[in-house]
C-alpha cells in the first residue's frame, strides 16, 4: 500500500493517524491538515470502503475540506477528519467507539471529532466517555451543539436561496424547481425548509422508503438515484456523498445552479472549471455546508448560544456572494476563488 504522501490527495497534512485495537476490532484514520487557525475540528465518518488507499484518501480531502470550511466559516480552528472504518456488516459496536475515543485522546486535542455520516450523536456521548475532544453532543435546547445536521440544513437552505438570488435574478423561492440528491440529516432538513418557502422539489434516495415519506409529506416528486442530478430543475442539490461531479455528470447538468450540503462534491479540481464553462453557478462545498460545524464548533470552545450559531450561520450567504461576485470579476471558477481566499486564511 502506498504511504500517504504518495497519494494524489496529500496536501502537506501535518499528520495522518493509523489506529488498530485488535480487541474491538476498531480500525480508524485520523487526518490532521492543517492546526494554523487552531485545533483540528472535523467529524467522524463510520463507512465502508473497498480498499485502505481509498479510505485514506476519503480522510485526506475530507481533513483539507475541513481546514478550508473552518477558516472560511471564521472559526478559530484547523481541519481535521476521522472515518472509522466499518467492514461488510457494517456493525457499529459501542466497543469499537470507545477505542475510537480513546485513540482520539492519544491526539490530546489536536484533532476535536464531531458526527458526520454513519455516526449520531448517542455515538458521541458514548466516545466523550473516553475523550474530553469531542462536540456534537446532545444539548439543552437553546444552547450552541448537538447534532450538527439542521444547522448545516440551514445553512445550505440560505446558500440556495443566494443562489437563486444571484442565479435567477429572484428573492422568493415560490415555484422555484429544486432537485435534491440524498433526503437524509442534511437533505431532508432543506427539504422541508424549502417547501415551507413554496419551492417545487424533486426527492431522490437509495432508501426507498425515507424518499417516498418526505415526498408525501411535502407534496414532491420523486426521481431514481440515476436521474436526480439531471432533472431540468433551477438548482441541483447534491446531499448524499462526494465526487458526484465529474465530466461525465456535469455535462449532463440542465440546472441553473449546484448548490448542496454533500462534501467533496467535485470528483477532482478541474471540475469546478467544467462546471463554470457551462454557465452553472456552483456554491462551493465547504462554505455552503459549514453550519454543522459553526453549530459543534461554538459547542466546543463555549462561544455562545444558539442565537449566535444561527446568526453566524445566517452569514454564509455573504461569503458565497464575495466567492461569486471574485468569480465573476476574474473569470476563475467559484471552486477556484474559494480555494484561494480558503488557502490564504490558513497560511498556505
Ligand atoms: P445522512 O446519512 O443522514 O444522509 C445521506 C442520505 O443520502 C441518506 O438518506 C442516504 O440513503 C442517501 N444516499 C446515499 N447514497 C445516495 C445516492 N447515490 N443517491 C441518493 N441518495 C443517496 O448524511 P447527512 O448527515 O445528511 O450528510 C449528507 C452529506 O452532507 C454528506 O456528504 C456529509 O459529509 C455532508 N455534510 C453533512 C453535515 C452534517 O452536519 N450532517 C455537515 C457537512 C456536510
Amino acid at each position: 500500500m502506498a504511504a500517504p504522501w504518495d497519494l494524489p490527495d496529500y496536501d502537506d497534512h501535518e499528520g495522518v493517524h493509523l489506529f488498530h485495537d485488535p480487541d474491538s476490532g476498531m480500525r480508524a484514520i485520523i487526518a490532521i491538515h492543517s492546526t494554523h487557525l487552531g485545533n483540528a475540528a472535523g467529524g467522524m465518518r463510520f463507512w465502508h470502503y473497498p480498499d485502505s488507499a481509498m479510505a485514506i484518501t476519503d480522510a485526506l480531502r475530507l481533513s483539507r475540506g475541513m481546514s478550508y470550511k473552518n477558516a472560511m466559516a471564521g472559526l478559530p480552528m484547523g481541519g481535521g477528519k476521522a472515518v472509522l472504518l466499518a467492514d461488510e456488516t457494517r456493525t457499529k459496536t459501542p466497543e469499537m467507539l470507545r477505542a475510537f475515543g480513546r485513540a482520539v485522546d492519544t491526539l490530546g486535542g489536536r484533532y476535536v471529532t464531531a458526527e458526520d455520516v454513519g455516526i449520531t450523536d448517542d455515538d458521541m456521548v458514548v466516545i466523550k466517555g473516553e475523550t474530553d475532544y469531542v462536540s456534537g453532543l446532545p444539548v439543552e435546547k437553546g444552547e450552541a451543539g448537538g447534532d450538527p445536521g439542521p444547522s448545516t440544513a440551514l445553512g445550505v437552505f440560505l446558500g440556495v436561496k443566494a443562489a437563486v438570488n444571484r442565479a435567477l435574478d429572484q428573492d422568493s423561492l415560490e415555484g422555484v424547481h429544486v432537485a435534491i440528491q440524498g433526503v437524509g440529516s442534511v437533505g431532508g432538513g432543506l427539504a422541508r425548509l424549502l417547501a415551507e418557502q413554496g419551492a417545487r422539489l424533486t426527492l431522490a434516495d437509495t432508501v426507498d422508503a425515507r424518499v417516498a415519506a418526505l415526498a408525501e409529506e411535502l407534496g414532491a416528486d420523486t426521481v431514481s438515484v440515476d436521474e436526480i442530478l439531471f432533472v431540468d430543475a433551477d438548482v441541483v442539490s447534491p446531499c448524499a456523498l462526494g465526487a458526484v461531479l465529474d465530466a461525465d455528470s456535469i455535462a449532463r447538468l440542465q440546472c441553473k445552479a449546484v448548490a448542496g450540503g454533500a462534501n467533496n462534491q467535485l470528483a477532482t479540481r478541474e471540475d469546478g472549471g467544467r462546471i463554470f464553462e457551462r454557465g452553472i453557478l456552483y456554491a462551493p462545498d465547504y462554505v455552503i455546508n459549514a453550519g454543522g460545524i459553526i453549530n459543534v464548533g461554538l459547542e466546543y470552545l463555549g462561544q455562545g448560544d444558539r442565537a449566535e450559531v444561527e446568526a453566524r450561520i445566517g452569514k454564509i450567504p455573504e461569503r458565497l456572494e464575495q466567492v461569486w461576485q471574485e468569480s465573476a470579476a476574474t473569470g476563475d471558477p467559484a471552486s477556484t476563488v474559494a480555494d484561494r481566499i480558503a488557502k490564504q486564511l490558513i497560511g498556505r
